[in-house]
């Protein structure tokens, strides 16, 4: 097994003693997601207070939390205000306003992970940036603002070239490929141009996604997810399994590489570290969520503790649980957006009722107020005796002969 029961020790200078305890702190996020969702749910079943600030006000979470609070999460006003009600804030999404948790820090705010963290993450060419620094393993990068610029990185990297936005990424939105020269310009274009922010990746043809959650407590420790393999379909994670079917000398790599990118970064809390298997067994690391990630839901039916309750215990000062698997496999399922209104509601209810019929498998729908093609709506996790039935039965529930995610 590769998910380390035993947290390794904290680094010097990581210590912080504060205990927030179960019941007398209120937990604040940024943002209400299902991500947001499935955080409150865990903190109910510990009697854990939670506050949400989001916007919608239908926002996934708002049925499950103590409080919502209507309201921008990228407004430092608000943000400002909302910290008033809350003895720790964190995020489910790293798109806030990270220049106000800098300035709620040095009042005394406790924020986790920290705001130098959220700053370094939201955008991902600082990101690069910064793994580099710490020798983390990466595709090569190269930050572009004008044609030429951009010419010449393709020049250096070759075709097909990924290109993309520094900021406000999420599902492959704000990444674009260009296959020669003569696409560049209608790529960028397609980004927006070079106003607000992009780089270039070298292109990595990846045997594998693998993605490992890395928990880490206020003093420091941490602990590390059995590592999985992420299937994704036009840039979304479209299926996640646990385990990855990989040598073990190459998820203790990964685990290696994804401890190393956490200790790099200040906080307490989960962090997703998104990775590619090359063909020649190295491993590269994409990017990293500071926060619960989609291919960490698993953990709620498959893991002694899941992702979710971590971050919770993490984030309070108590102990961090066990991340191992209490399953031999699992396989997880997000149900995309498939037409908008109610047809998509009637083809995502069907597939939820298959579910229903299947041994082991648990449904998880996210009650966004809308239906959107390609979105998140909800997920389908199936726990089992060994990765062949859990495979078999998500051919099942997708009536389809084969697997074959994509
Ligand atoms: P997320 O929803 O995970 O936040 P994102 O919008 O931030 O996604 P990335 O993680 O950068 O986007 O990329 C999405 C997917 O695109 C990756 O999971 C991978 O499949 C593919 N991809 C990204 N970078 C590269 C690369 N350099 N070479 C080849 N494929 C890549
Ligand atoms: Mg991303
Ligand atoms: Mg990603």
């Amino acid at each position: 097994a590769t998910a380390s029961m035993h947290p390794s020790p904290p680094p010097e200078g990581h210590s912080d003693e504060t205990v927030h305890g179960v019941t007398n702190t209120v937990v604040g996020v940024l943002g209400g997601g299902q991500l947001g969702k499935m955080l409150c749910q865990a903190a109910s079943q510990m009697g854990v207070r939670m506050a949400i600030l989001d916007p919608l006000e239908d926002c996934p979470a708002s049925s499950v939390c103590h409080e919502h609070v209507v309201g921008s999460f990228n407004d430092g006003a608000t943000v400002s205000e909302f910290a008033k009600r809350c003895g720790v804030l964190t995020v489910e999404i790293e798109h806030v306003d990270a220049v106000t948790l800098e300035k709620l820090e040095k009042q005394g705010i406790d924020c986790e992970p920290k705001a130098s963290t959220i700053m370094i993450i939201q955008d991902k060419y600082r990101q690069k940036t910064h793994f580099s620094k710490f020798g983390i393993p990466l595709p090569d990068f190269v930050e572009v603002d004008t044609l030429s610029s951009i010419e010449k990185a393709g020049e250096m990297f070759g075709y097909p070239l990924m290109v993309k936005s520094k900021r406000l990424a999420y599902d492959g939105r704000g990444n674009a490929v260009a296959h020669d020269k003569k696409e560049l310009s209608s790529v960028v274009a397609s980004l927006g141009g070079f106003e607000h922010g992009l780089y270039v990746e070298r292109w990595t043809s990846f045997v594998k996604e693998l993605s490992v959650i890395v928990a880490r407590s206020r003093d420091g420790s941490t602990v590390c997810y059995p590592v999985v393999e992420t299937i994704h379909k036009d840039n979304i994670c479209h299926v996640v399994e646990a385990p990855a079917e990989v040598p073990d000398k190459i998820k203790k790599l990964a685990t290696n590489v994804a401890e190393k990118a956490i200790k790099s970064l200040e906080g307490a809390g989960v962090f997703a570290v998104e990775l590619f298997l090359t063909q020649d067994n190295q491993v590269l690391l994409n990017e990293v969520a500071p926060r619960p990630h989609n291919s960490g839901h698993h953990t709620i039916e498959s893991c002694y503790t899941s992702q979710y309750e971590q971050h919770l215990r993490a984030i309070l000062g108590l102990p961090l649980g066990d991340p191992s698997m209490k399953a031999p496999a699992s396989i997880m399922y997000n149900i995309l957006g498939e037409d908008e209104g109610e047809a998509g509601f009637t083809q995502a209810h069907q597939l939820i009722e298959r579910a229903l019929d299947i041994s082991g498998a648990s449904v998880h729908w996210y009650a966004k107020p809308e239906i959107r093609k390609q979105r998140k709506m909800g997920h389908i996790t199936i726990v089992g005796p060994s990765k062949y039935s859990v495979k078999a039965r998500l051919d099942k529930l997708l009536q389809r002969d084969a697997y074959d995610p994509k």
